[in-house]
């Protein structure tokens, strides 16, 4: 005797485990460890899910399910609109081995009528699917992530040999407002390593050239120039609209100022300078910037460093030579740090210093620690207000 789609519907039903909408209501507000898997079409989806869904439509199911939901044993409760759908996809999840799947019963349809919690998917554009569809192939991206970086702040410091490669890469990530903050002007010495700028930009504010670069490159990205050097007066004005600090200035002026902002502000500072072939990048995440981030805190600069050395002990960088492509390692490392901040997702060098040495072309990592008498983060701070210190090396 031929089946139905009834009888069929009645065996996987038979064969799955259902949960009813408002048992999965109690279990999600219990903060219960799960993974609600959405196997609705993805024009369903864009209308709405219920918040923190994986999305595989049903007719990419087997082809998905390894990469998306990678732990056979994870408990993972399938959805549709009625609940059909969803018990043919456990089913067949429980085909594929995975062992801990229920189905909800009936779906979205009536979750959405209880008025239970949905979420709208980030409204990304055709073109913005398209552009960014590598990310959003990204389960650690994905559509979500891709929205967050397009609604996220990060601000530059320094549109220079560090700033230019971190600039590049945000600004294609969609990163969607980059705020640039550089006083100088392009001169025709940048060119062997401040890639953003172009010859015939010589002699053109760098914030202006940086920004004609981003406009051609991505139309998402808005740039906000603030052209002016950082000092005491306004690094609580130029920080107050960012989430995360790249700091690519090489003072040691502007380096405290910035950590001590970054300390008393909660702004994630990643910081990278170079040196000839050598180069060095960590994140200095403060137990502020740690709640607002959601990771571990670290040491910050003045951990490291509690003052300035005195001006005749200083490097005179400004003699310094420096091997240009060695700025786009570590700019771009700048770049990826800030990236994983915004999305969330990875490990940081929080708590680490990475350095480089382009010469023998060795990467290493140096271990950071909180200094427990910090004269900024420590439990009994002696420097509470912004210094201006003399500035006595200015290169980047
Ligand atoms: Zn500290």
């Amino acid at each position: 005797m031929p089946t139905t789609y009834s009888d069929l519907v009645a065996d996987v039903r038979k064969r799955t485990k259902q949960v009813s909408l408002a048992e999965l209501k109690r279990r999600m507000d219990a903060g219960e460890k799960m993974t609600l898997l959405d196997v609705r079409e993805k024009e369903e989806w864009r209308a709405g899910y219920i918040p923190g869904a994986v999305s595989i439509p049903r007719a990419y199911l087997e082809m998905q399910a390894e990469q998306k939901l990678p732990d056979k044993s994870a408990h993972i409760v399938a959805y549709c609109a009625a609940g059909n759908r969803s018990a043919f996809a456990a089913a067949t999840l429980q085909d594929m081995g995975y062992t801990h799947v229920e189905t909800a019963n009936p779906g979205f349809v009536r979750w959405k009528d209880m008025s239970y919690p949905v979420e709208l998917p980030a409204a990304l554009t055709e073109a913005q699917r398209d552009r960014y569809s590598r990310h959003i192939l990204l389960p650690e991206v994905g559509e979500a992530g891709q929205a967050r970086l397009l609604r996220s702040k990060v601000l530059l410091l320094g549109a220079g040999g560090l700033g230019s490669p971190a600039l590049m890469y945000l600004a294609a990530a969609g990163v969607g407002t980059l705020g640039i903050g550089d006083a100088d002007r392009v001169d025709a010495s940048n060119l062997q390593r401040q890639i953003v700028h172009t010859t015939s930009r010589v002699g053109m504010p760098k914030v202006e050239s940086a920004a004609k670069f981003v406009s051609e490159l991505n139309p998402d990205v808005k740039v906000v120039p603030h052209q002016e050097r950082l000092s005491a007066a306004n690094v609580e004005r130029l920080f107050a609209d960012y989430e995360v600090v790249v700091d690519g200035t090489d003072n040691f002026p502007t380096r405290y100022l910035v950590n001590d902002a970054g300390v008393w502000m909660g702004k994630p500072i990643v910081h990278g300078s170079i040196f000839r072939f050598d180069g060095q990048v960590t994140t200095f995440i403060s137990a502020n910037a740690a709640k607002k981030v959601g990771v571990e805190a670290g040491p910050c600069y003045r951990c490291l460093y509690p003052e300035p050395p005195p001006a005749h002990l200083a490097p005179s960088c400004q003699e310094a030579g420096v091997l240009g492509i060695l700025c786009g390692i570590v700019g771009t490392v700048q770049a990826t740090e800030a990236i994983k901040i915004l999305l969330g997702k990875g490990t940081t060098l929080s708590g680490r210093l990475l350095t480089y040495d382009s010469m023998k072309m060795k990467f290493r990592e140096l271990k950071l620690r909180r200094a427990p008498d910090c004269p900024v983060c420590g439990p009994k701070p002696t420097i509470t207000t912004y210094i201006d210190y003399e500035e006595f090396c200015t290169v980047s």
